[in-house]
């Protein structure tokens, strides 16, 4: 590290000037999780910390939450019970260890995604949006469309906005992983309504860990719309959602296990 310069913008107009004017390649800087890890001689970085982008905030319509928030603010934050039944809560406690989740942010865990990034996931189900400081606004599903640095270019990510008009919706998260706090082969969320005790209403369902890239599985989501939740009913869903999901290489397993495990949380998931 000791050959490269970290610049200490003093408000975000300055970290943009820095960022396009540089000579050299440089890197918005936020938990450091990866940066640090893996430094590298080639990149000096802009550091996010003091610019006033960790907070979360919601006012009737919508869920603010800054970039530079750490996922552990965000697994402690005291009202996620009151939205999507406690959902970012229960999807954030399954990321890392405390010490990391301390660290890493909302803004680093969806730039610099990884197939085991959650956020994205969440984002892709609440149908979150991303602002950057250049003022432009992506819906989830554009940004994880492809990898979001080449979609992101010189920019800022400064918040996460998730509309609260469906905050009253059931979500759920879960992940496998070899050891509780191990990198997850995979994860998956859901949200949905119930038109009656086991009756689904409307459903939306993702995973991460299967690409880079997190995936609903509209298919089999709009096949559930109405249904009773019969043991039939709940082993023909699981097929069509197991031939439904994209699975890329991973050194860890192989593909077909990875489309057995997510049968099995898919039964797992379900209410
Ligand atoms: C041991 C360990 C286990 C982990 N397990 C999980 C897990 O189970 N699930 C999970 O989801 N994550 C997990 N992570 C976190 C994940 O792999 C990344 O390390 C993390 O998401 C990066 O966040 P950061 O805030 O540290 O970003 P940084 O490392 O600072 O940055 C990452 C990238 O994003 C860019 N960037 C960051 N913020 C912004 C911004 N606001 N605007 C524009 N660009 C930005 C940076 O320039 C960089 O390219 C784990 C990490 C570790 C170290």
């Amino acid at each position: 590290m000791s050959n490269n310069t970290i610049y200490l913008p003093k408000n975000l107009s300055e970290a943009l000037k820095i960022l396009n004017n540089s000579k050299e390649k440089v890197l918005p800087l936020a938990g450091g999780t990866t940066l640090l890890l893996n430094p590298t001689e080639k990149f000096s970085y802009i550091e996010l910390d003091g610019l006033n982008l960790d907070y979360i905030k919601s006012d009737k319509n919508n869920l603010s939450i800054g970039a530079m928030t750490t996922i552990g603010q965000l697994a402690a934050w005291p009202q996620s019970a009151r939205y999507w039944n406690g959902l970012i809560r229960e999807c954030t406690l399954t990321i890392a260890s405390t010490p990391n989740r301390n660290m890493i942010t909302a803004g680093g865990n969806i730039v610099g995604l990884r197939p085991w990034s959650a956020l994205a996931g969440v984002l892709l189900l609440l149908d979150g949006k991303i602002i950057t400081a250049r003022g432009k606004n992506y819906t989830a599903k554009e940004f994880f469309s492809k990898l979001p640095k080449t979609i992101l270019g010189k920019n800022i990510v400064t918040k996460i906005r998730i509309p609260l008009n469906d905050k009253d919706l059931i979500g759920k998260w879960k992940k496998f992983s070899l050891t509780e706090t191990d990198y997850p082969i995979l994860s998956m969320g859901i949200l949905y309504k119930l038109k009656n005790k086991n009756t689904i209403e409307n459903i939306k369902i993702v995973a991460t860990g299967l690409t880079i890239l997190p995936q609903r599985f509209i298919k089999t989501e709009r096949m559930l719309k109405n249904k009773q939740l019969t043991d039939n009913i709940i082993k023909l869903l699981t097929k069509s959602l197991q031939n439904e999901a994209v699975i890329g290489a991973d050194i860890r397993v192989a593909a077909e296990y990875k489309r057995e495990i997510l049968g099995a949380i898919f039964k797992d998931i379900l209410p």
